[in-house]
C-alpha cells in the first residue's frame, strides 16, 4: 500500500490537507484531483421523502460517502453557511425555509466532485435547472430548491469544517476504486 493510501485511510484529517501537508506525491497521482465537497438535502428534500434519490444518484456516479447526518440546522450555522446572501432581499425567507425541518448533510469524495455536484445539482432557480439534474427533475422553484452543494474547492473546505467535526468523517476505501480511477 502506498504512503497516499495510508493517508487516505487512516487519517480523519481532509484529503487535500493531508496531501498538501504529507504527501509529496499528491499532486502527479490520481488523488491529485480527489476533492470533497458539501451537500444537503433541504428541508423540502426530507419532507418529500427525496434523500434515498438524492444519495442514489452521487453513489451511481461513483462518488463516496465520507460523512453523513440528519440535523435540525441551527441559525448561528445557517447565518455563517449563507453568510455571503446576508443582504439579499431573500435571505430571511431563506433562513426560515432552511430551519423549517431537519435537513441531511453529507461529505462526497471523489474526482472533481465539487464541479460534478454543482452540474448534477443544476442550476440555482429550478425553473431554469436543465432535466436530468437534481433540481431539473425534482423541483420547480428556487426558493425550494431541495438540496445544496458547495460551489467551489475553498467554499466545500469552509462547509465541511462548519457542518461537520473531522472525527465525523471516515476515510475508507471502496473496493471498486481501481474499476473506477486509472491507477
Ligand atoms: N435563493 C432564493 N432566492 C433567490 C436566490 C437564492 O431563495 O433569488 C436560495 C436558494 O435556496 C439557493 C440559496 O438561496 O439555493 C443559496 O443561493 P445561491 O446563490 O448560493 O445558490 P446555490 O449555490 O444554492 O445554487
Ligand atoms: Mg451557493
Amino acid at each position: 500500500m502506498s504512503f497516499l493510501q495510508r493517508c487516505l485511510l487512516r487519517s480523519w484529517i481532509p484529503v487535500t490537507t493531508i496531501a498538501r501537508t504529507r504527501c509529496p506525491s499528491y499532486s502527479t497521482a490520481v488523488h491529485g484531483s480527489l476533492e470533497r465537497t458539501l451537500v444537503a438535502v433541504k428541508p423540502d428534500g426530507v419532507q418529500r421523502r427525496l434523500i434515498g434519490d438524492i444519495i442514489k444518484r452521487f453513489e451511481q456516479r461513483g462518488f463516496k460517502l465520507v460523512g453523513m447526518k440528519l440535523l435540525q440546522a441551527s441559525e448561528g450555522v445557517l447565518s455563517e453557511h449563507y453568510h455571503d446572501l446576508r443582504r439579499k432581499p431573500f435571505y430571511p425567507a431563506l433562513i426560515r425555509y432552511m430551519v423549517s425541518g431537519p435537513v441531511v448533510a453529507m461529505v462526497w469524495e471523489g474526482h472533481n466532485v465539487v464541479r460534478s455536484s454543482r452540474l448534477m445539482v443544476g442550476e440555482t432557480d429550478s425553473a431554469q435547472a436543465k432535466p436530468g439534474t437534481i433540481r431539473g427533475d425534482f423541483s420547480v422553484h428556487i426558493s425550494r430548491n431541495v438540496v445544496h452543494a458547495s460551489d467551489s474547492a475553498e467554499v466545500a473546505e469552509r462547509e465541511i469544517s462548519l457542518w461537520f467535526h473531522s472525527a465525523e468523517l471516515i476515510s475508507w476505501e471502496t473496493s471498486d476504486h481501481r474499476d473506477l480511477y486509472q491507477m
